[in-house]
């Protein structure tokens, strides 16, 4: 049993960021597992190496330690290239503009989701939406590479939020796989190192429940096992929005002046019902306590 802990470099960790790594944490821990830190600095514009530095140095404190060696996204684009290669016979090129720039936001940040209609989908290849008018396409622009998607019911079971339906081909459409700038996709790249790590069991916010669906369309394309899911609800801030990033007062930076490692661990233990009281507790401690039955589907509101 191998679980892992993926974060972005292009912030400070902040609470939910310490959230899913504890979780994660706890339950591979719990079965005696490997637990991994991959740090998903695909994009070069966004990733800095001075948060991957933070970010462990973070880890390290809170006591949340990792298995071997830390794996970088950006020093694996090889990897990336020969499963894309894999791949060709159901991808094509894409000029789309407009989709690219979304698709290369943070999976996180695309809940207002767009669907690629298709518009650059090779003819004679099965297309839902084929009419779609291709103006906006330019032969002279550098294309990005999509994967052709079925119209069907991938399924699949959440530890958390239970069992999931999702057809490809409504809720995302023909999805990038690589970006017209060169970066790899998000969703390849996870298949990839999740497979290639040995990881068994994802844990991360439920912001990428539904993500889960093209992850597992890739592990059967590249004949892979597809690892467990289990995905835990969100912090909100007192007007309901998401923690993140921007939320300065609740990075793990600033916590630290304020909080030990155990007060921040034993808030968040008590958030989803581990601990009956938010007392401080040490990630080991919590071993005892941790169960994924008593983790609430529901998101958690976090104050300051
Ligand atoms: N890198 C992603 C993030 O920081 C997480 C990816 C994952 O856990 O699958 O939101
Ligand atoms: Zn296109």
């Amino acid at each position: 049993m191998t679980g892992r802990f993926a974060p972005s470099p292009t912030g400070e960790m902040h609470l939910g960021n310490v959230l899913a790594a504890l979780l994660s944490w706890l339950s591979a821990r719990q079965q005696g597992g490997m637990w991994k830190l991959r740090i998903e600095d695909l994009d070069p514009q966004r990733s800095r190496q001075e948060y991957a530095d933070r970010l462990m140095s973070d880890l390290e404190w809170l006591g949340l330690t990792w298995d071997g060696e830390v794996i970088y996204q950006s020093q694996r684009t090889d990897v990336y290239e020969q499963y894309l290669q894999q791949l060709h016979a159901l991808t094509y090129p894409c000029t789309c503009t407009r989709n690219e720039i979304l698709t290369a936001q943070a999976p996180h940040e695309s809940d207002g989701r767009i669907v690629y209609p298709g518009t650059c989908r090779p003819k004679g290849a099965e297309s839902q939406k084929s009419k779609v008018d291709s103006l906006i396409t330019s032969v002279d622009r550098p294309a990005a590479i999509r994967l052709m998607v079925p119209d069907e019911m991938i399924e699949y079971e959440d530890r958390v939020y239970g069992h999931q339906s999702v057809n490809l081909a409504t809720h995302c459409g023909d999805f990038i796989l690589r970006r017209s700038d060169g970066v790899f996709a998000y969703q390849l790249a996870v298949v990839v190192d999740d497979a290639e790590m040995g990881v068994t069991e994802v844990v991360r916010g439920r912001d990428l429940l539904l993500s889960a669906a093209q992850q597992i369309y890739l592990y059967r394309l590249l004949g892979k096992d597809v690892p467990t899911y289990s995905h835990h609800p969100l912090l909100v801030n007192s007007r309901g929005q998401r923690l993140c990033k921007r939320d300065q007062s609740l990075a793990v930076g600033a916590l630290r002046e304020r909080y030990s490692a155990q007060d921040i661990i034993g808030r968040l233990a008590y958030a989803v019902r581990l601990i009956p009281a938010p007392e401080p507790v040490t990630p080991q401690q919590l071993l005892t306590y941790f169960s994924w039955s008593k983790i609430p589907n529901q998101d958690i509101m976090m104050d300051d």
